[in-house]
């Protein structure tokens, strides 16, 4: 374990140094659990958003895409049961970094006092046997009115702070009672927070009467909330599905793991709308070809497993997770639910919107049952870079860090490289960069000895170097380097497009699914 979180202190490192993820707002510290995509990282989530919009939208006619607002009606947010949802106060401990409700910390110290004041009684029943007098023992005994008086005490302020939402009422109930993190055993706590996981903000100036408005949590309810737009002017039968890409904000107290857990992410949404009754099999189909999906990049289909969820939220009637290995083990990175009819039913309570489907073969109308399939985009990143990410060694005691990404996914497709600076190299390498760059991303790199050109290409994941020597000035071959067996072959300039493009185009990547 201690070697696997070795190698994701480097994974981190290597993505900072090679331009793939910058901590935000680096120059003044950093911002917690934020986090910038460099130049290299953009084009890598780039192509993993269109892989999975292409996937999802051109594979499946009956699925298209919105791009709908971050900001919405704060109703909908109570629809949606978010502002209610998670409202509890929350401490950390600083040693064992783990999270706690500060309500249920000191519900169960009281459950403690309790039990000794049990203990005591127990003790003495015994002792008395018949003529034990309970409540007379409970008034009379030193010890267990002591322990009473303290229970009631504590008791008494926990209601009075938890009624008046006092926060700090609530610390120093835990400070004072000397309670302790049952895991670090340390009373190295942080203050309480209130902890709703959305952030506000006002919308519109006071002077006209601002209002609170939230940055989404999620992006399926403006998915939900366009539901009766897309299907009627789109014209869509169910089943049908609608998908969206695009920010989501979560207020995370804990923020660990890099871009495992962020405050500011992306997510990759589809809701997709089928009769009731039918759903089961719609969960199945979408479960199946999720993993399809995943497994289609080849990271390794040992890496990925299922994990059905036994406890539902309320409206949930199946949900599994799609877990990924990352080097701090098996981690959810996408999740498919089965949400019955519940949001598109609290948004027409709420709306007073008739929200509803006619389906012309069944000669009714009905609510929509939705299969949900959600994924992060950062998590689907991690899962990619880590799966990716190689220290080799090399014959002759030489080493590289490599990382293997799909090569559809790749930041950069090829490198094109004059041997030397002279003769008419470097000409000639700009004349293949300016035809290649046309469908493939092409870098042009003529500084430093070959090897190391290879290395900085290597590190990046990209697929294919060129090399222009003074042969290719005679015959018009160059030498095609292959980033994983590291094998050199001499190629006609005229073939080049066609194999890099077989070994690197989405559309092959697509057909594996
Ligand atoms: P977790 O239990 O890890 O907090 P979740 O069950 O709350 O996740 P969902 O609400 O199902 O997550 O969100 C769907 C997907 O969005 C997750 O599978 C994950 O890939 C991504 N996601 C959720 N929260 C975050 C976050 N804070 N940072 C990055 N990605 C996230």
């Amino acid at each position: 374990m201690a070697q696997q979180e070795d190698v994701f202190k480097k994974i981190v490192a290597h993505a900072k140094e090679y331009g793939f993820v910058f901590p935000s707002s680096e120059i003044y510290d950093g911002l917690s659990a934020v986090y910038d995509y460099g130049q290299n990282g953009v084009e890598l989530k780039n192509n993993i958003k269109r892989y999975w919009w292409e996937a999802m939208t051109l594979l499946h006619e009956n699925i298209v895409g919105i791009d709908s607002a971050i900001f919405m009606h704060p109703t909908i947010w109570k629809a949606s049961g978010h502002v209610d949802a998670f409202n509890d106060p929350l401490i950390d401990n600083r040693d064992s970094k783990k999270r706690y409700r500060a309500d249920v910390l000191i519900e169960d110290h009281i459950a403690k006092i309790d039990e000794k004041i049990d203990k005591e009684v127990a003790k003495a029943r015994k002792r008395f046997g018949d003529s034990f007098d309970e409540a007379m023992f409970r008034q009379t005994n030193a010890r267990v009115v002591e322990l009473l008086a303290h229970r009631e005490a504590v008791h008494t302020r926990f209601s009075e702070a938890m009624n008046a939402n006092d926060l700090d009422g609530l610390r120093q109930i835990i400070i004072d009672e000397e309670i302790v993190d049952p895991i670090s055993g340390t009373k190295n706590w942080t203050e309480v927070r209130q902890f709703n996981l959305m952030f506000k903000t006002e919308m519109g100036s006071t002077a006209d009467g601002s209002m609170t408005v939230y940055l989404r949590p999620e992006t399926a309810q403006g998915i939900f909330v366009n539901y009766l737009n897309v299907q009627k002017t789109g014209r869509m039968r169910i089943p049908f599905g609608i998908a969206q890409i695009g920010k989501a904000f979560r207020n995370e107290i804990v923020a660990r793991q890099f871009i495992f857990r962020m405050r500011e992410f992306e997510q990759m949404e589809m809701q997709f709308f089928v009769r009731p009754g039918s759903e089961m099999e719609w969960f199945k189909y979408w479960k199946e070809w999720r993993l399809r999906w995943h497994k289609a990049l080849g990271l390794g289909d040992e890496k990925y497993r299922y994990h059905d969820h036994e406890k539902l939220a309320h409206y949930a009637n199946a949900a599994t997770d799609i877990e990924f290995q990352m080097p701090f083990g098996f981690k959810e990175v996408e999740g498919i639910h089965s949400r019955t009819d519940f949001d598109l039913s609290q948004h027409e309570k709420f709306s007073g919107k008739k929200i509803q489907y006619f389906d012309p073969e069944l000669n009714q109308s009905y609510t929509p049952y939705v299969i949900e399939t959600s994924i992060g985009v950062d998590r689907m990143f991690l899962s990619v870079l880590c799966s990716s990410y190689e220290e080799q060694a090399l014959e002759g005691g030489d080493s590289r860090v490599v990382l293997h990404l799909p090569a559809a996914l790749a930041p950069v497709k090829c490198a094109v490289m004059p041997l030397v600076r002279k003769d008419g190299l470097p000409e000639k390498a700009r004349e293949i960069v300016d035809e290649l760059k046309f469908d493939f991303t092409t870098h042009y790199e003529e500084k430093d000895s070959i090897g190391k050109r290879y290395r900085r290409q290597d590190a990046i994941g990209t697929p294919f170097c060129i090399t222009v020597d003074h042969q290719t000035l005679e015959d018009n071959t160059v030498t095609l380097r292959h980033r994983d067996s590291m094998e050199q072959q001499r190629i006609s300039i005229a073939d080049l497009h066609s194999l890099i493009h077989s070994q690197v185009s989405l559309n092959a990547l697509l057909r594996k699914i």
